[in-house]
């Protein structure tokens, strides 16, 4: 799974539609301060269904829509694509490019799109979920954050990415139905002692 292509409508500084096209390799975008580097990576998140607005450095839905400049009208919508190459069929969706699409208007609504066609947030997060340890988005207040973290809370850190987070989530399910089962045995052990 690749990030192909992310095309930026009214997002934040982004009035005029934008379209980053990534090659195969390594991508650096460079830039003076202020001038929106940061703003792609959130675009990403925000693609991915990214909830918390905190992260996105803002409160709320409409602190990512252009807001208008000393040139230009504010806009009354953002809108992010996000395409993914689906041609190893990592994603579980029978395409093999995958454009998730994200708009937010100024009422606070939020709407979703799979390659055009409507869908819930929940079936963005699935894809995301999908997608597992293959991104991290790491923006610049996290590095400062990773520096100034206790040794077992970058652990934490490191096994997300590495997708060990999923792990022991799975672990821990797995242990509560061990669980289960051996309350359900020592129950039918009793029964069949009473019956004997
Ligand atoms: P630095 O290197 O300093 O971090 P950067 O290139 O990463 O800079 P960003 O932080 O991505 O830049 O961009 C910030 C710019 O985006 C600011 O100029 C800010 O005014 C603008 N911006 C953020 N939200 C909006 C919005 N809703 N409407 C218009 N502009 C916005």
């Amino acid at each position: 799974t690749r990030l192909k292509r992310l095309e930026l409508h009214g997002f934040k500084s982004f009035a005029t539609p934008t379209t980053f096209v990534f090659d195969p390799g390594i991508t650096a975008i460079i830039g003076p301060n202020g001038s929106g580097k940061s703003n792609i990576a959130e675009a990403v998140r925000w693609a991915l269904g990214e909830q918390s607005y905190a992260s996105l450095r803002g409160r709320r839905t409409e602190d990512v829509i252009f807001a208008g400049s000393a040139a230009r009208a504010p806009l009354g919508m953002a809108e992010v694509s996000l395409t993914l190459d689906n041609e190893s069929g990592d994603l579980p969706l029978p395409f093999s490019e995958i454009t998730i699409t994200r708009r937010a208007y100024r009422s606070g609504e939020n709407q979703y799109f799979i390659n055009g066609a409507r869908v819930r947030l929940k079936d963005v997060l699935q894809v995301t979920a999908s997608l597992g340890q293959a991104y991290t988005v790491i923006g610049q207040g996290l590095v400062d954050a990773v520096l100034s973290q206790r040794p077992e809370e970058r652990r934490g850190l490191f096994e997300h990415a590495a997708g060990i987070t999923g792990l022991r989530l799975k672990q821990a399910e797995a242990q509560r139905h061990l669980a289960e089962t051996e309350a359900n045995s020592t129950r039918l052990e009793d029964l069949l002692a009473e019956i004997e």
